[in-house]
């Protein structure tokens, strides 16, 4: 089929490559997410979104991440969307990590920043395969944990934008205090310091918000990270307007760039079938005998417990959380992420729980299909890690939380949720816990309790974050409706670049 060609001499739109979409597409994004199920949920539930509004969306991936999110891409690409998986291997090797080790789950801890080094080799063979499949890219779309993509797309010369699943309130704070140097003469990483620059009185230590990457092995990409943040063409944040107006005009200010919020991108799914495999195929409960158990509970009367894809919790603290949940007395859902990594003794308590709450609690061990279970009008609460996908898709639900920060932005999330929306309440975390948590018992049993008890029970106060809840959740459901400020700037976004591809046909 007929196509102008690329502009700038840069390549051809048509030819090989070019006959899996079935028509005319408006631009080309290509979506570079960071390999952990975090940041590739919600970059494919943008390319989703693109594609729906008829731009041509490629999600770059490895081949571990290809394989979770496969089955979503074909089915969307059956039904007639221009989406693409772009499979691209790690060497592994010519960083020294073990063979395949292409996602989270097999890298050694200690062996991160290689897994980021060796991330950044894929910038030549992403090069490559974009000049050999047409049609020319119009947009570079990556997270911005990426800086390598600068160069990719100075290569093709092409605009890029940072792809952030992170609110703008954390983004300008975050923002905020690096660019005054607040830390500056605090006497220890516990000392509060006020975010400047933010009309809400908002303290946080350098504990909680040192930095994007800025830990011992990570020096070179955090500068080049925060110069590549400063650099872009653009920023594509998964939050919606009316949530945080004054943190998104801030932060575009603060960046002099144009920012385009489009979210929750969540809502995309609205079928079971979809949400059920929503970043993994693999689920550790079926979808159905998972709702089953949640129609017979009250309305409201659940909680849904996950710390997300990558936190894993000290045996100890654990065991507490258990008790903690059943002496609260409340229905739950709690998400183990690998509960086989623990000993004898966790293994035969979680058993033993499981038999006490039969009926009251169910346990997950392995992957849950989270916005399916937080959709369902038995939850009426969340125990979250705050990451920023769970704490928008909390919203998206109209579901007040329980916040249990460990690390990166998810202290600064947490105050978003408590201070600024008013719908969590804190478990009290001051210190970053990280990943693999080796601090025994951080929260006790009783805390927790006090904590369910607070979100879950009907007072005065929880009543007005339960209000407080359901108005954002109607908030963020407008603004990804036609007329919606979050579909506005999703069809602002595909304009913007439009021009490049424009009239080209792709089958
Ligand atoms: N998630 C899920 N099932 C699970 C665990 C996580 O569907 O058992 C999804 C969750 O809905 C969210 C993402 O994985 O979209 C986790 O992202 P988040 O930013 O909340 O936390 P992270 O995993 O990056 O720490």
């Amino acid at each position: 089929m007929a196509c102008q060609g690329a502009p700038n001499g840069r390549g051809n739109a048509t030819g090989a490559g070019a006959d899996d979409v079935g028509s005319a597409v408006k631009a080309h994004f290509v979506l570079v997410p960071l390999m952990y199920q975090g940041h590739v949920i919600p970059a494919v539930d943008t390319a989703l979104l693109l594609a729906t509004h008829g731009a041509l969306a490629s999600v770059v991936v490895t081949p571990s991440n290809a394989a979770r999110i496969r089955p979503t891409v074909d089915l969307a690409r059956r039904s007639g969307l221009p989406i693409r998986l772009v499979e691209l291997p790690l060497d592994c090797a010519a960083e020294g990590l073990p063979e395949g080790a292409d996602d989270v789950d097999k890298i050694p801890p200690d062996l991160a920043p290689n897994y980021f080094r060796a991330l950044a080799l894929l910038a030549e063979p992403l090069e490559r395969h974009l000049r050999a499949h047409p049609p020319y890219p119009t947009c570079i779309v990556s997270d911005f944990c990426h800086p390598w993509t600068v160069q990719v797309a100075a290569n093709l010369n092409v605009p890029r934008l940072n792809f952030f699943s992170m609110c703008a309130f954390s983004l300008l704070c975050q923002h905020n205090v690096e660019r005054y140097n607040s830390y500056d003469g605090v006497a220890d990483d516990n000392e509060p310091v006020v975010v400047p620059g933010v009309e809400k009185r908002i303290e946080v230590t350098r504990a909680q918000a040192p930095g994007f990457f800025r830990a011992p092995g990570f020096e070179k990409l955090a500068d080049e990270i925060e110069q590549a943040q400063g650099e872009a063409d653009g920023a594509v944040v998964n939050s919606f307007l009316e949530m945080e107006p004054e943190y998104v005009a801030g932060y575009a200010a603060a960046r002099k760039m144009k920012v385009w919020t489009i979210g929750p991108v969540s809502l995309y799914h609205q079928h079971a079938a979809t949400l059920a495999k929503r970043g993994n195929t693999t689920t550790a409960i079926d979808a159905d005998e998972c709702l089953r158990w949640l129609e017979g509970k009250e309305p409201d009367t659940v909680l849904y417990v996950s710390f997300g894809s990558i936190v894993h919790a000290d045996p100890k603290q654990v065991i507490e959380l258990g008790l903690g949940l059943e002496g609260s007395g409340h229905p739950f859902v709690w998400v183990l992420k690998n509960p086989a990594q623990y000993g004898e003794d966790v293994r035969e308590f979680l058993q033993d729980l499981e038999e006490r709450v039969a009926g009251r609690g169910m346990l997950v061990r392995g992957w849950s299909p989270q916005v399916l279970i937080l959709n369902h009008a038995a939850v009426g609460g969340f125990v979250t890690h705050c990451g920023w996908n769970s704490t928008m898709e909390a919203i998206a639900a109209g579901l007040p939380v329980v916040t249990w920060p460990h690390f990166s932005d998810q202290f600064l999330n947490e105050k978003l949720a408590v201070e600024v929306l008013g719908i969590g309440v804190s478990i009290g975390i001051k210190e970053p816990l990280m990943w693999m948590s080796k601090k025994e018992i951080v929260v006790g049993r009783e805390v927790v309790e006090a904590a369910v008890r607070s979100i879950m029970d009907e007072g005065e106060e929880g009543n007005e974050r339960r209000r407080k809840a359901l108005a954002l959740s109607e908030k963020a459901r407008t603004a990804v409706q036609k007329g919606g400020s979050s579909l506005g700037n999703l069809l602002d976004l595909i304009k913007h670049f439009e021009v490049d591809v424009g009239g080209c046909t792709t089958n």
